[in-house]
């Protein structure tokens, strides 16, 4: 089986497994009790925050854990919202093509009176950053892009943003959760305000996450209880999970180097290999791209028979996101960058991992054009478009 499904959710390596399972025997105190098993998961907790903090150029009181990137992005956005409302800003930007996690958030908030300005991602799947100026206005309380795009991989200018949103005096959120551990991050560098990641796109466990907020940023709670997390989030801390997370991101870190000059290799010739078949498009920019990350439309075929015949030859595949598949509606990401509907249903993503090897590429490419070409031979569309019935767009 070839596992191409990387952005959806990673598999757990084992230095993350070790941590987890012994600190599950080991560390199963609560950090808020006051004898000894408890100060020892305590000390595991802070000096996970620690670690991760380092990572992405933080204090440790600034990274505070939650239950996932979604949590995180939540969190973030609410909280900006709330300082706005109270400060009579709402007025929110963002963009197009952001995950669920942030535009369901959004759109929560527009019914609660915010006005959203969601900025055009152009068809290289990027966005400009004097678009970002032009849109910021003085009723602006946020502004909230993610730093690499979950379906086209695209990294976005995160750094030239955040100087606008700082010389504006906006608060500026990025939800990282497909950067950290993949490309360098470092929020002091790129001013960032708040950052949302998540372990289980890493090598980490699922259902742990954490939020970045900068000194000074006055976060809300959405979930109340006890005083864990500075008060910003309350329930007792996954310990095991976190301290598993930390371990994911310092070994995710450590190889990033070799793991980026290995996939980067794998992405093109995939990429290169993919271009032979006619009428496909490669989407979202080849340059300013996740080193993982291969997203095509094919014209003339659907993304879900695609992607189940891929699997009949064992490999794992998305046609988007995990959270759009099984939906009939194109991925709103590639209807953000241009793609029209006929189009951006023949998607196919192939999140590829650090340990892909040639051979692996070299028979997903052979799969891909086989199962495209035996496709189109019955479909309706492509008939059409061979007749001169319709006309092709790719
Ligand atoms: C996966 C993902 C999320 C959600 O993270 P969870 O930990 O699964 O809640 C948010 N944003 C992006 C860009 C993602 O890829």
């Amino acid at each position: 089986m070839i596992y191409a499904d990387n952005a959806a959710t990673t598999r757990m390596s084992e230095a993350a497994i070790n941590t987890m399972t012994e600190l599950m025997k080991e560390g199963w105190g609560n950090p808020s009790s006051l004898y000894v098993h408890g100060q020892k998961a305590k000390e595991i907790l802070e000096k996970a925050r620690e670690e991760i903090a380092e990572i992405i150029s933080a204090a440790p009181r600034e990274i505070y854990f939650t239950s996932g990137g979604s949590e995180a992005d939540n969190q973030a956005i609410l909280s900006a919202a709330a300082l706005g409302r109270k400060n009579g800003k709402m007025h929110i930007v963002s963009s197009a093509f952001e995950h669920h996690a942030v535009l369901h958030t959004l759109s929560k908030l527009e019914k609660e009176g915010f006005e959203i300005t969601l900025l055009n991602v152009h068809e290289d799947g990027l966005i400009v950053p004097e678009e970002a100026a032009e849109a910021i206005r003085d009723d602006t309380c946020l502004v909230t892009v993610m730093y690499a795009n979950n379906e086209i991989g695209t990294i976005q200018p995160i750094r030239k943003i955040g100087a606008v949103c700082r010389e504006k005096g906006v608060l500026f959120h990025v939800d990282a959760v497909q950067a950290v551990g993949h490309i360098p991050v470092n929020v002091a560098e790129d001013n960032i305000d708040m950052l949302s990641a998540s372990a289980h796109k890493f090598h980490g466990p699922k259902g742990v996450g954490f939020l970045y907020a900068k000194k000074g940023v006055r976060l809300s709670n959405l979930i109340e209880g006890g005083a864990q997390e500075r008060g910003k989030r309350a329930g007792t801390e996954n310990v095991p999970g976190i301290a598993s997370m930390a371990t994911a991101l310092k070994e995710a870190v450590s190889k990033m180097q070799e793991n980026t000059e290995h996939q980067t290799v794998m992405r093109d010739r995939l990429i290169a290999g993919l271009q032979r078949i006619p009428h496909c498009a490669l989407n979202g920019d080849a340059v300013h791209r996740l080193p993982g990350n291969v997203n095509f439309c094919f014209e003339g075929i659907e993304g879900e028979s695609l992607l189940l015949l891929l699997d009949d030859r064992g490999i794992c595949a998305s046609s988007g996101s995990a959270c759009t598949s099984g939906s009939l509606d194109p991925s709103h990401v590639l209807l953000a960058i241009g793609r029209v509907h006929d189009v951006a249903h023949g998607s196919l993503r192939l999140s590829i991992g650090e340990e892909i090897s040639e051979k692996e590429v070299d028979y997903m490419i052979q799969s891909v054009t086989e199962v495209v070409g035996y496709l189109r031979g019955f479909s309706p569309i492509w008939r059409d478009l061979m007749a001169g019935k319709k006309e092709f767009i790719l």
